[in-house]
């Protein structure tokens, strides 16, 4: 039974090829690849060569065993020329027909001397044979008449047979030796005796190869004439152990230096990976470094490949960058302080000199001067004087004084420059459009590059913003007096009484001062008004307050809050110091005489006053006013025209 289980395949995405693992792949196609084609053709070779050079050495040889051979077809002829009238007997016997007689003949030569083999034959076949039938290398005779013609029958004669000439050639060429005829064995060298009887040897014709008893040869034939015609085949053999040995030795040598070749190659392309994959390492390191916004780091540059160029532009554009980052930088620090004094012109409460130093400030930024300063004329006829400086001047006076003197000479821009220090100048002008005055001149100044046209624009447009902003500063300051000021007197209205009493009863507070408050109020005013009429009234309310400012001191705030009540303020001044300050007061007003335009004579008044102080009569502000108000009404009620001290501790 077969269980299927659910396999669950995970698959996930082949991991990036890494920059090392490319290099790998490269080494190995550019190296590995070659080197083994280059072995296989270079072990074809040491094989070929040796085989070569295996069949030369056989082929010494053979020329061994060819020459013995020829040697032993010489020697045959030799050994029947030594013996001529004997053979001729032979073969006359042999001609004659008398092959009984030539056989008895032959027996007897090849008995006495030492021949192998004699052999008479006639019309091609073997008619009288004597000796030994392993015998080889004959040589041959033909027969004639007497006359001389030649006759269809040959005389073969050898002296040598094929073992003995297999042991020379072994002797003398040191191979091995098969000689054949016919498929038949004839005769071998002593170590393959018995051996090759079964064995298919190769033909004549070239070298080849073959196995016997276990042993590898290398083996060559050659043909040569045998007796009655038959060929015979004589084989050398070479061992091929030799061979192969050495084969193997140049093999190893081969693949030694292959193998050094190849862990050369390796190691340095390993050397060269790991340089490659350092720098590239380094590089993406600098490029994350530059990421994070740390440029302290350089790319190292050594040599002078493409590396080392990549390091440098990546230098290049790593100080581009942080130049860049340091102009923002600069940048947004000048917008800080532009927002900043922005901050402190709102916050300046339109303080003039504050102001000045925010325009002269910001223009002396714009135009990258080094020092400035703003001359105002503190009154209409006074000469001007400097109001406010930033930055030193020294070695600029020169420059700037000239500049203003141009502008004050009436010249829309001053500008001077002289021994590398320029200067420019501008004018500070009020009044309305028709009646414009120079009261004032704002001049900056450095040293170096003289002003540019840009650099003017920008001081004038600068300039100008600062005759708005002090008009602008004069303006507020009527429109803050007007708030606190009663238009008909000339005194302070209820909010500048307030104030001022709020702010000195917090300093007597604070400081532990007295203070006092005289509060005194027409007599009978209602009367006046019906009598002589409101502007008149208004007439009498003015001189009582000219007789009340006249008589309180530089510190007294005397008011008018309303109506023909006029309380006065006395920082420092305890009850009775009040009381002397109400009763002069009081006697001013009393001896005021106010001529009427009609001239029906003048018009007196008499006013009375409560006075009281801290801390004898109050211990706060709503106390003391109280308090005042209090004696106020009693002097009304004891008959006007006096004045009462508020009770202790009331
Ligand atoms: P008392 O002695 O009790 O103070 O009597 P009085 O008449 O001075 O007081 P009352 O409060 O009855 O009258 C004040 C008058 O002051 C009424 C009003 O017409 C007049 N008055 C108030 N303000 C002005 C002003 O601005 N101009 C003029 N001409 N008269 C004013
Ligand atoms: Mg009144
Ligand atoms: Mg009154």
């Amino acid at each position: 039974m077969r269980v299927g289980l659910p396999i669950a395949r995970v698959r996930s995405a082949p991991p990036p090829v890494s920059f090392r693992n490319r290099l790998t792949l490269f080494f190995v196609l550019i190296v590995l690849v070659p080197m083994i084609s280059l072995a296989v053709v270079l072990f074809g070779l040491i094989s070929d060569n040796e085989v070569g050079k295996a069949d030369e050495n056989l082929a010494a040889r053979y020329e061994v065993a060819t020459n013995l051979y020829r040697q032993a077809t010489a020697d045959a002829k030799n050994a029947v020329r030594d013996r001529e009238d004997q053979y001729t007997r032979l073969a006359a016997a042999f001609r004659d027909g008398d092959v009984r007689a030539a056989r008895a003949r032959a027996r007897a030569l090849a008995r006495r001397e030492s021949i192998a083999r004699i052999v008479l034959v006639r019309e091609g076949e073997a008619v009288v044979e004597v000796g030994d039938s392993e015998a080889i290398a004959p040589a041959f005779f033909g027969l004639e008449e007497p006359d001389g013609t030649a006759l269809d029958g040959e005389l073969q004669v050898s002296v040598l047979r094929a073992d003995p000439f297999s042991r020379r050639v072994r002797r003398l060429a040191g191979v091995e030796v098969v000689v054949r005829s016919r498929g038949r064995v004839l005769g071998t060298s002593p170590s393959l005796k018995g051996e090759v009887d079964d064995e298919p040897l190769p033909e004549v014709g070239d070298a080849d190869d073959v196995e016997i008893d276990g042993v590898e040869y290398r083996t060559v034939s050659f043909d040569a004439p045998g007796f009655a015609g038959r060929r015979v085949q004589v084989s050398v053999l070479a061992p091929k152990q030799a061979t192969t040995a050495a084969v193997e030795q140049a093999r190893i040598v081969a693949a030694a230096i292959l193998l050094g070749f190849f862990a050369l190659a390796f190691a340095f392309a390993l050397a060269v990976s790991r340089s490659l994959a350092q720098q590239v390492a380094g590089l993406l390191d600098a490029a994350r470094r530059l990421g994070r916004g740390d440029f302290s780091t350089r790319v190292p540059t050594a040599g002078r490949d493409e590396f080392a160029a990549l390091g440098e532009e990546f230098n290049k554009m790593s100080d581009q960058l942080e130049q860049r980052l340091a102009e923002l930088g600069r940048e947004r620090e000048r917008v800080q302080s532009s927002v900043r004094r922005l901050g402190q012109a709102v916050g300046s409460n339109l303080d003039r000199d504050a102001l000045l130093k925010i325009v002269l400030t910001s223009a002396l930024e714009g135009v990258d001067a080094r020092a400035g300063r703003v001359t105002i004329r503190p009154s209409r006829r006074a000469p001007i004087e400097e109001a406010v400086r930033v930055g030193s001047l020294r070695g600029l006076e020169g420059v700037v004084r000239e500049a203003e003197a141009q502008v004050l000479g009436g010249s829309a821009i001053g500008e001077v420059t002289r021994d590398g220090a320029s200067a420019l100048a501008h004018p500070l002008k009020e009044g309305d459009e028709e009646h414009r005055r120079v009261n004032g001149v704002v001049s900056v100044a450095r040293v170096g590059e003289p002003f540019s046209a840009a650099d003017r624009e920008l001081f004038q447009y600068l300039s100008s913003q600062a005759s708005v902003s002090i008009e602008n500063v004069d303006l507020h300051k009527t429109v803050a007096r007007e708030a606190v000021t009663d238009p008909l007197t000339g005194l302070s209205n209820r909010r500048g009484f307030r104030e001022r009493l709020a702010l000195e009863v917090e300093r007597s507070r604070r400081f532990g001062g007295q203070l006092g408050l005289a509060m005194g109020d027409i007599d009978d005013f209602k009367a006046v008004n019906d009598t002589h009429g409101h502007p008149l009234g208004d007439t009498v309310l003015c001189e009582v307050a000219r007789i009340i400012r006249e008589s309180s001191r530089e510190i007294d705030e005397p008011a008018r809050p309303g109506g023909e009540e006029f309380p006065v303020v006395l920082p420092g001044t305890d009850l009775e110091g009040a009381y002397r300050l109400a009763e002069r007061m009081r006697k001013g007003i009393e001896d005021l005489a106010v001529d009427q335009p009609d001239g029906n004579g003048p018009v007196h008044v008499t006013a009375s006053f409560g006075v009281a102080s801290l801390p004898e009569n109050s211990a706060d502000l709503e106390g003391l006013v109280a308090a005042a108000d209090a004696a106020l009404y009693e002097a009304k009620r004891a008959g006007k025209n006096r004045t009462i001290r508020a009770k202790l501790g009331s």
